[in-house]
């Protein structure tokens, strides 16, 4: 009983005493608007309190942080990444599956994930460990633990994958290779490894409601609609969502139809798949920057030559979906290109149509909405101080976002 009492007072001394940091930038992004005159204070893991500083009350004892120069903003969001893949021009997608070994991918990974952490991205949606296992999950772990420096990761473990439409790829018919992601097919088997998956640690469902199949390399739709239905359903029914890699008019049809959380690539989306997406609130990952990347791996000269049929397609696509109002998530397919260049997805998605300030709520408020991260996104009291400030004003100019100057997550800093 003495000991409870005791735990108890200095439970609230610590409370009576916790330390205040309030962060002085020029201007604050809270996720939505831009704001001058703006402080925020962060105790402990999470934001006290933002807004005017004439309006909020600032202990004495608090620590001011200077960030003259800069807009404060919450920490970013990446909405389609690869922490255990490297850019294919360096080693091929392949290779880095059937080659390299899950140890040096996680070493890699380590590397990855505090290089994402630095440019400013807090919180990273990793979807799939393309070969790697739940090497995803325990990178995760590592860096929770405080091990590693790294973003906060929700992560889809292997991929679900239709018999026969994954790779690796290119062998005879009697070579079998691991693949990079898990095959199911049929009722049962789909129910047991999207709860297989959820046991081992995914906190995503990731299915491949299309690829390119067969021995002419065509992009076809692999699951059937009940197949991709029955997903959805059994994900759903321990919270978590399914997304889905669809780049076919028919496999993102499906997809949609079924009740996914997202549509990864859509490169062949039709007015009429991106119409019935926007009806039934299924938002688009884009990732522009993951095509960009292997234009220019297989050639391209960016800036010197015509844009390649890839480009001028994905062009339209956007321009398609933007026009049907289907909602739009930030994310690369980083890990096809280097990780900790995550902005670049951001610039292509302005060039693409998109304004700064539309890129730059997508990336932070609009990311958090429409993958249900509660908890981030937004600099408001209670959320968690995931913060981030950049050189400039990036509601008029997104290029700005590669001069991060401070990083904190969940109210630790990481760069200063
Ligand atoms: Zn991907």
């Amino acid at each position: 009983m003495k000991n409870l009492l005791y735990c108890f007072i200095t439970l609230l001394s610590f409370q009576l005493t916790a330390q205040i940091t309030v962060l002085k930038p020029d201007q604050v992004f809270d996720g939505e608007t831009l704001h001058s005159n703006w402080v925020v204070l962060v105790e402990g893991e999470r934001i006290k309190a933002a807004g005017s500083a004439n309006d909020l009350t600032i202990p004495s004892d608090a620590i001011t942080i200077d960030l003259t120069g800069t807009t404060l903003m919450p920490g970013m969001i990446e909405g389609h990444s690869h922490i255990l893949l490297h850019p294919y021009d360096e080693t091929g997608w392949n290779d880095q599956v059937l080659v390299e070994s899950i140890t040096e991918r996680v070493v890699r990974a380590t590397v990855h994930a505090k290089n994402t952490l630095m440019a400013g991205f807090t919180t990273i949606r990793d979807l799939g460990s393309e070969g790697a296992e739940y090497a995803d999950v325990g990178v995760k772990k590592a860096i929770e633990k405080g091990i590693i420096p790294g973003p906060r990761m929700v992560v889809a473990g292997k991929a679900i994958v239709a018999t026969g439409s994954y790779g690796p790829k290119g062998f005879a018919p009697h070579v079998k290779v691991p693949l990079g992601a898990e095959v199911a097919d049929g009722h049962d088997n789909l129910i047991k490894v999207v709860r297989d998956q959820i046991g081992k640690g995914a906190d995503v469902i990731k299915v491949y409601a299309d690829y390119r199949w067969g021995p002419y390399g065509q992009a076809m739709a692999t699951f059937t609609q009940e197949e991709l239905e029955l997903m959805v359903k059994v994900a759903n029914s321990s919270g978590r969502p399914v997304v889905a890699h669809a780049a076919t008019e028919e496999g993102m049809r499906r997809a949609t139809l079924a009740g996914v959380q997202t549509i990864e690539h859509g490169d062949g989306g039709t007015k009429e798949v991106f119409e019935l997406m926007a009806e039934k609130g299924v938002a688009l990952c884009p990732t522009i920057a993951a095509g960009d990347a292997i234009s220019q791996y297989r050639g391209w000269q960016k800036g010197s030559e015509p844009e390649p049929a890839r480009i001028q397609n994905k062009r339209k696509s956007m321009k398609m979906a933007l026009a049907a109002g289907v909602p739009i998530v930030a994310g690369g397919d980083v890990g096809v290109f280097t990780h900790g260049e995550n902005s670049i997805e951001l610039e292509l998605m302005v060039e693409y149509g998109m304004t700064d300030l539309a890129v730059l709520k997508t990336v932070t408020s609009g990311n958090a909405k429409l993958l249900a991260l509660k908890d981030v996104g937004m600099i408001t009291a209670g959320k968690l101080a995931d913060l981030v400030a950049v050189v400039g004003n990036p509601t008029e100019d997104i290029k700005v976002l590669r001069k991060v100057k401070f990083v904190m997550k969940n109210g630790a800093i990481y760069k200063q």
